[in-house]
């Protein structure tokens, strides 16, 4: 344990995940060389306000940090922010960046995430946005004007969010996607069908089942994006389009490094992706003994929990990580959250409040194993009923390996 405390470790990407990693390593009682690297310029900050309340402009740059300055100093630890990481020697731990820099360590931690997938053709247009950073962010909002036209690409978590957000912001929105119902993928058929009437009550256009042929616009590069071609061959109006068709896990840099990667960087159930090289946050695809099969969760609770449990190993003191499948999303004020998942055909039943009353909580069951917990604006009694969860996963995990 002693001569993990005083190792150098490096971790690249130093959001959610990479600073809580860092974090954990000094509450651990590391006081080795800790460098951070991180190809945005701007100091850590946190991204699900991003969509909602910093979208809204209800929240400022300062409320979305992640953390003061000072907590970040007293971190003690090397910040190279606006740096790429390029390039990964596995074998000798030593990243490259795209200035040219060369940092080696004893142990390195991945924690680069995820970058959203785009149309075809969409950065020729002037106002076909994604939403990942805070700059996309600040360019979108800009275009959020009351009675504007925003069409939203994608009905899963994102383009609900922002849908929702637009909404309150005075825009006339469309939302249209592959699933019949907003996040029809993430919620089962009640929790999509409670969703796909709120948003109709707000007013939004639900265009469900249906996939994006392109966008069009003013002609020339840098054009004004002016609609969105469906499959049956509708246009859809649009003075601003956001693009939020899911993402990609961030491992353009380590392709040849010889880590496996398949959607996202392959690790084993300690998160270990090679000897003395983790990946956690978003960009971690890891064996759960729990599950039976490898998972990448991509959410903020995960970030942080993965990170504590990266940390431990590093400092010599891990365990497989075993994390309950967990999300939530905030729509028109109402907190929805889900623990594990409700595959399709699963068996949904109201145990707590009532949807009549937008208050629930939902359990599905697959044959007759509980499998999914979904909680509709009641935090307190979806957590109680999550136990229920992680006990039948607890029972089913093999002895650790
Ligand atoms: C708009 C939005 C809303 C969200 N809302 C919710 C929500 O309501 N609930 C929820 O649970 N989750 C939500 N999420 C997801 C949550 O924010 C992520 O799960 C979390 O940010 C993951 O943290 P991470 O550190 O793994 O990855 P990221 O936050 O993506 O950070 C990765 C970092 O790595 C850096 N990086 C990438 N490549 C390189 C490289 N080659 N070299 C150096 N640096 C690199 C990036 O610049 C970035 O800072 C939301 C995400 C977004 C974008």
């Amino acid at each position: 344990m002693t001569n993990h405390l005083g190792q150098d470790v490096l971790v690249v990407g130093a959001s959610a995940a990479g600073l809580s990693t860092a974090e954990a390593l000094r509450r651990g009682g590391h006081r080795g060389r800790l460098t951070l690297i991180d190809a945005e310029l701007h100091p850590p900050y946190d991204r699900p306000p991003l969509s909602k309340q910093f979208l809204s402009g209800a929240w400022n740059d300062a409320r979305i940090a992640l953390r003061p300055p000072e907590a970040l100093s007293e971190l003690d630890a090397d910040f190279v922010l606006g740096e790429r990481a390029t390039h990964l020697d596995v074998a000798q731990r030593r990243v490259k960046t795209n200035t040219g820099r060369v940092v080696s360590a004893d142990s390195v931690v991945i924690a680069t995430g995820v970058r959203p997938r785009r149309l075809a053709g969409q950065e020729a247009f002037t106002g076909a946005h994604v939403l990942r950073s805070v700059d996309d962010a600040r360019r979108l909002r800009a275009g959020l004007r009351p009675g504007r036209r925003l069409v939203v690409v994608g009905n899963g978590v994102l383009g609900s969010e922002v849908a929702a957000t637009a909404r309150g912001l005075g825009l006339s929105v469309s939302l249209v996607g592959s699933a019949e119902q907003p996040m029809g993928g993430q919620l089962g058929d009640l929790g999509a069908s409670e969703l796909a009437a709120v948003h109709r009550a707000a007013g939004v256009n639900l265009v469900g089942g249906h996939h994006v042929r392109s966008l069009i616009g003013e002609s020339g590069r840098g054009g004004r994006v002016t609609g969105v071609v469906l499959d049956s061959g509708e246009v859809l109006p649009a003075d601003e389009v956001i693009v939020a068709i899911g993402s990609e896990p961030a491992t353009d840099w380590l392709i040849g490094s010889g880590l496996e990667l398949d959607d996202g960087v392959l690790c084993d159930s300690r998160c270990r992706a090679a000897d003395g090289v983790w990946a956690v946050g978003d960009v971690a695809r890891w064996e759960h003994l729990g599950l039976g099969g490898t998972i990448r969760l991509e959410n903020r609770t995960n970030a942080t929990e993965q990170a504590i449990a990266v940390a431990r190993d590093v400092l010599g003191d891990g365990e497989p990580y075993l994390p309950v499948p967990f999300f939530w999303t905030d729509q028109y004020g109402v907190k929805i959250q889900m623990y594990g998942a409700i595959p399709p055909g699963a068996r949904t039943e109201v145990v707590d409040g009532d949807p009549a009353d937008g208050r629930f909580v939902a359990l599905a069951h697959d044959d007759d194993r509980l499998v999914g917990v979904l909680g509709w604006g009641i935090p307190k009694q979806t957590r109680v009923r999550r136990q229920e969860l992680a006990e039948q996963m607890a029972a089913s995990v093999p002895a650790l390996r």
